[in-house]
């Protein structure tokens, strides 16, 4: 995620903190100092208790990160927004039972810290290391150091009851969409726990709205949006089940050579329908001029720089025989409108977010009308 800055990383997962994190401290500040009538020291104790609730998340967070990867599914990072923390893993496995395993897996490390929690509570009492203090102040440090913990124990188990409210995309919808997929069909099940989900943040937005609660709104609002997402993802999915690559990709592109320069892409692409250039050597493929990298690069070189200097060579071909909807993920994942199309190594064309686009818009409509044609 852009605009999130790296902390550290662990077992290769980057750890960030959104830009707008500090927010949720100031608001913490603001909600226990001022609204709270407590000064200095309740600013102090709001800043000190979200901080420690934010470690809470990420070890939620890591939860679901390690049932991840012991399915071998990457993890790339780990985000903590003003709302929450987000694991952002390669993909969702559609085996019911793995989905289950890892949306459980991040409440249950809280249900762990409340267990520990729990026991320090009942065995230490707060006692450790003060003794050596004036009594006024040993009683003033229990007083804090209790209430801190009495509240990160109650935020706590709430966090793990809230991630198991049945709103898809928390982690209760997918327990949920995972249950229900051992009956019906993934993309069924998808539909029902969107529905629900949608439901369930429509009630807590109104909840939040009437109670003056704005967190509660914004969490609403991103439970409404990441349901939609994700049901989108499923419809896509369901359009292009069984199809190809070689179904719907451009044949006649135009290519560039290591030896054309800048002014003559910026040409061509005025020219035509293409914004993204395969670069061929003869018949074979040795990188790709994306629009990104084009106006990158008239912005630092002269217009007569050589495309060779300037183009991605790190951006993979797909073959002819590759699913449409495998592809559709990897140019979201690599953020581009268009791959090279390849059958043996030969180069064929490109297939673009144009081509993926229409080929929804028509299947969606028709199912069959790309089979229809296979057939034929
Ligand atoms: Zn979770």
């Amino acid at each position: 995620m852009s605009n999130a800055i790296k902390l550290f990383s662990f077992r290769g997962i980057d750890i960030r903190v959104h830009i707008t994190f500090p927010l949720i401290l100031i608001w913490a500040a603001i909600q226990f100092g001022i609204v709270g009538r407590r000064g200095i020291q309740g600013a102090v104790f709001g800043v000190v208790v979200t901080l420690i609730l934010f470690a809470i998340v990420l070890l939620h967070e890591l939860g679901h990160s390690i049932a991840a990867q012991h399915y071998k599914i990457a993890v790339k990072e780990i985000v903590l927004l003003p709302i929450g923390g987000v694991a952002q893993l390669s993909k969702i496995p559609e085996q019911p039972i793995k989905e289950l395993v890892i949306a459980a897996a991040g409440p249950l490390v809280n249900f762990g810290i409340a267990i520990v929690l729990g026991l320090l509570l009942l065995f230490f009492n707060f006692d450790v290391g003060l003794g050596d203090l004036p009594l006024t102040m040993r009683s003033l440090a229990r007083a804090s150091t209790s209430s801190i913990f009495a509240y990160v124990f109650i935020s706590n188990i709430l966090l793990a009851v809230f991630n198991l409210l049945p709103a898809f995309p928390l982690d209760g919808g997918r327990i949920l969409r995972a249950l229900l997929a051992t009956r019906l069909s993934y993309s069924r099940a998808t539909a029902i726990a969107v529905s629900i989900g949608q439901g369930m943040a429509w009630l807590l937005g109104l909840w939040g709205l009437l109670g003056g609660g704005f967190f509660m709104v914004v969490v609403a609002l991103f439970i409404l949006v990441g349901a939609s997402q994700e049901g989108q993802v499923i419809r896509i999915r369901r359009v292009f089940e069984g199809l190809r690559v070689e179904q719907a990709y451009s044949r006649s592109v135009e290519t560039l050579a290591p030896d054309s320069t800048l002014r003559q892409a910026v040409a061509l692409t005025l020219q035509s329908f293409q914004s993204d250039f395969p670069v061929c050597e003869g018949e074979k493929l040795v990188g790709l001029l994306t629009h990104t990298k084009l106006m990158e690069a008239i912005n630092r070189n002269s217009p007569d720089t050589f495309i060779g200097l300037v183009m991605d060579t790190e951006i993979p071909g797909v073959e002819v025989r590759d699913g449409l909807f495998d592809v559709q993920q990897q140019l979201a994942d690599l953020n581009v409108d268009a791959l090279p199309v390849l059958e043996d190594g030969m180069f064929l064309g490109l297939i673009t977010s144009r081509d993926l686009n229409e080929a929804y818009r028509f299947l969606s409509k028709r199912p069959d009308l790309l089979t229809a044609n296979q057939a034929a």
